[in-house]
């Protein structure tokens, strides 16, 4: 573990650093108020800081306030190391936000102990935070494919179609159902079927630009959100899909299984957050057409299928 160390005295930097060399951490050396502040601004900040309160440029206490109204993420574990020995002092720099306060001359065993405490906490804070991100994570993909799920992907859109609204550029979107899947299934059974969903999943997502979309809607039907294209590009993007999906059969165990899937394209020229249930519905109907036409292959429409509207 790094620790920030933030002394101006040379006797005691010098003890510092030996003790807690020895004890097995890492040690940024800070001279002053500012190189400290500096070290624990910067991105790879450590996550524990021994500040001394007296120091030039910016004291400990200092140090402690403007850390702690900047609302650091992850926390900054802050022990004050200082010879101010009243109650106040003790009283003003937890106040600050430090959270321990050692008092010189210091003890070697009771500072390591201080700084085995704090690295307890940095610890379960790592794991509240590791334990978030996964929860994150579970709550916006799909388990099978690792691709955002139903909830994200919609979310995404709606996003898209805010962002269009603001800037004019139109909302392209592409409804994606993998052909005659229940086949896979009654032959091989749902094991090997998660195989080859995962694998057509792969594919599409490769063939993707950086800041397009794809998300599982359910089952063996995707979303595509492809920002910024024309019905064109979003057709021409779709083509390129449909062909590297089926280019090459997907292979599980010792079976080779020829896939395709079938897309409908559809696009709103000038979005607006009020059109995502138009804009889903025309790409549904466009993949309707698709599937009608014979599979493996793209429509798409240039009308949102509004409720009230005849379009299409
Ligand atoms: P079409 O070309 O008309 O889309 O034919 P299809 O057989 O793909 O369509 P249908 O909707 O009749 O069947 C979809 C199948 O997808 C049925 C279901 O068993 C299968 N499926 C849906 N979700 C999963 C899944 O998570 N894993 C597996 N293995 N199969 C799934
Ligand atoms: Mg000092
Ligand atoms: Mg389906
Ligand atoms: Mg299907």
């Amino acid at each position: 573990m790094r620790i920030l160390v933030a002394e101006d005295e040379i006797t005691y930097r010098h003890m510092l650093r030996t003790l807690l060399t020895k004890w097995g951490y890492e040690i940024v050396m800070a001279g002053d108020g500012l190189e400290a502040w500096e070290a624990l601004r910067s991105e790879d900040r450590p996550r524990l800081a021994i500040l001394d309160w007296m120091m030039p440029g910016m004291d400990g206490v200092d140090i402690c306030r403007a850390i702690r109204q900047g609302k650091s993420d992850p926390y900054i574990y802050l022990l004050l190391l200082t010879s101010r020995d009243q109650k106040q002092d003790v009283v003003q720099g937890f106040e600050a936000g430090a959270d321990d306060y050692l008092i010189k001359p210091f003890d070697p065993h009771e500072l390591r102990a201080r700084v085995h405490a704090g690295e307890r906490i940095v610890e379960l804070q790592d794991r509240l935070i590791r334990a978030q991100e996964a929860l994150r994570e579970q709550a916006t993909h799909d388990p099978l494919t690792g691709l955002l799920n139903r909830r994200a992907c919609l979310d995404s859109l709606l996003a898209e179609l805010s962002r269009g609204g603001r800037t004019g550029s139109p909302a392209c979107i592409g409804m994606v159902d993998i052909d005659s899947f229940k086949r896979v299934n009654d032959a091989h059974g749902h094991l090997i079927g998660d195989e080859v969903l995962c694998e057509v999943a792969r594919r599409m997502q490769d063939s993707l630009r950086r800041y397009d979309v794809i998300g599982r809607l359910g089952g063996e039907e995707f979303l595509l959100v492809l920002p910024g294209c024309s019905i064109e590009e979003g057709v021409k993007l779709a083509e390129r899909i449909c062909h590297v999906v089926c280019s090459e059969p997907v292979k599980v165990k010792n079976w080779s299984f020829a896939v395709s899937i079938s897309l409908g394209v559809a696009v709103a020229n000038q979005p607006a957050p009020g059109d995502m249930e138009a804009l889903l519905g025309s790409a549904d109907a466009a993949l309707y057409r698709a599937k009608g036409a014979g599979r493996n292959r793209v429509e798409f429409s240039t009308q949102l299928r509004r409720p009230s509207s005849e379009a299409e």
